[in-house]
Parts: structure tokens; C-alpha cells; sequence
């Protein structure tokens, strides 16, 4: 079984009841943490997933939403017993800021701690990311204002397709990268410049030939959620879920 899991499901501004947006992908063994903008790690705590199964890290862009955790991820990391090398894929921008961030600490005395290994996507539609032996991640730019990737996730075991926009306005990238699969995670900001409503994603959804759609990245501001649920279920014709922490979807 392969699930998606949202660790956070807030805007960069929340009102409290939400973690930065953040995903978990979980195969049998081993987890993948996509985005860190607070504790990632916390809430795999909070659902019993043991740390050393956290295989790599993927950051989709610099902001401080998606990346400020990234220093605490490493420390709890190191002191759990990881003693192997974390793979770190993201935008060339967002793996600088991360290196930078947890440049600020000394570690000189962190016995045994464990190399960070760089490794950098290319903004090209369909990149390879990585393939393991329960994940085949490929990645395409969207449109944000910074660099930024979305994603696709295969599992390998059985072949359930899942794609995450990251932050953005609806792309050609992100509708790529949505073609046919069985679950789409898009953020859902509202009508900001840089990034999509609930309507949009939909829209998009529904181009890409998407099976499910599960709103991300929801902000405050946006006090009409249910009607904008409505909305998007309507240009969509299909279900359309609001993401809640901690929600788990089997893909
Ligand atoms: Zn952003």
C-alpha cells in the first residue's frame, strides 16, 4: 500500500489550526518527506511512523512555509541515530537556502553526523528526481515567485499515480505532471498573484484527466471554503476534498 499523508495543509499564514503545507509519501518501508516548513518530523511522531524510515527529502521551493524546518529535520535526525546520508532534491534556490539555514548552527561537535547530499532538479518538464524501490518521482517548473517544482509520484509496487502542484498558479508544468493520475494535491491560496484558487485547481483537474482532488496550502483569508469546495467540485465533476493534517489517501 502507498499513501500520500498531509502533514500540513496551511497557507504561509495560518490561523493556528494548520502546520505549513507539508506531504509525507509512505510505502512500506520507507518515507519521503516533500516541503519542511515547520516539523515534519513531529507529525510523523504523531502518527507512529518511525524516523529511520525517512528516506529523503524534497524541497519544491525556498520559501521560509517550505523550508524554515530544515535545520530542526536534520537535528532530530541525527540525535534518532541516522548516521547514513540524507538525500536533499530541490531546486538548485531552495537546496542553497537549506544549506544556508543549517550552515547557521556549529556542529563541529555532532559526533557522527550524517552528510547532506545535494542533489539538485533541474527546472525541465518530466525530470527525473529519483526512482527507489517503492517511489518513480519525476518533476516539471510551475509558476510561482520563485523557482519552484511540482511533482509526480508512481509506486512502484502497484502503479498508483499521484501529482503535487507545490506553489503555484495553474502551469502547464503541474498539468503535465497531472495527466490521468488517480490523485491530485494542488494548493489552493485563493486568487493571489503566484498562486491558484480552489476554481483554478479544479479547472486544472479536470484538463489533466485527474481521478481525485485534494485542496493544499489553504489560507485564513479565504472564509468561504465550503462554497469554494462547491465551486471546484462543479468545474470539476468529481470529489473534491479539503486537506486536513494528518489526512491520509492511499494512491
Ligand atoms: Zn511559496
Amino acid at each position: 500500500m502507498t499513501e500520500v499523508i498531509l502533514l500540513g495543509t496551511s497557507a504561509a499564514l495560518g490561523d493556528g489550526s494548520r502546520e505549513p503545507t507539508s506531504l509525507a509519501l509512505r510505502g512500506r518501508e520507507t518515507t519521503i518527506v516533500v516541503d519542511c516548513g515547520a516539523n515534519p518530523l513531529r507529525q510523523l511522531q504523531r502518527l507512529g511512523i518511525p524516523l529511520a524510515s525517512l528516506e529523503r527529502v524534497i524541497l519544491t521551493h525556498s520559501h521560509p512555509d517550505h523550508t524554515s524546518g530544515f535545520p530542526l529535520l536534520v537535528e532530530m535526525l541525527w540525535l534518532a541515530g541516522r548516521r547514513h546520508p540524507l538525500p536533499v532534491h530541490g531546486p538548485a534556490d531552495a537546496l542553497d537556502v537549506a544549506r544556508r539555514a543549517f550552515a547557521q548552527w556549529d556542529t563541529s561537535l555532532w559526533q557522527g553526523l550524517f552528510e547532506l547530499d545535494w542533489r539538485p532538479v533541474a527546472l525541465d518538464q518530466g525530470v527525473p528526481v529519483v526512482r527507489t524501490a517503492e517511489f518513480d518521482i519525476t518533476a516539471a517548473p510551475g509558476v510561482h515567485s520563485v523557482p519552484v517544482i511540482g511533482l509526480r509520484v508512481r509506486a512502484v509496487p502497484d502503479g498508483g499515480t499521484l501529482a503535487y502542484s507545490a506553489d503555484g498558479e495553474p502551469s502547464d508544468g503541474v498539468r503535465y505532471l497531472a495527466q490521468g493520475v488517480d490523485l491530485l494535491v494542488h494548493e489552493a491560496t485563493g486568487d493571489f498573484p503566484s498562486h491558484s484558487s480552489a476554481e483554478a485547481a479544479a479547472q486544472l483537474a479536470r484538463e489533466a484527466g485527474a481521478r481525485r482532488l485534494v485542496l493544499v496550502h489553504l489560507a485564513p483569508q479565504i472564509d468561504d471554503l465550503a462554497a469554494r469546495q462547491a465551486a471546484a467540485r462543479a468545474i470539476f465533476g468529481g470529489d473534491v476534498l479539503l486537506g486536513e493534517d494528518l489526512a491520509r489517501y492511499t494512491f
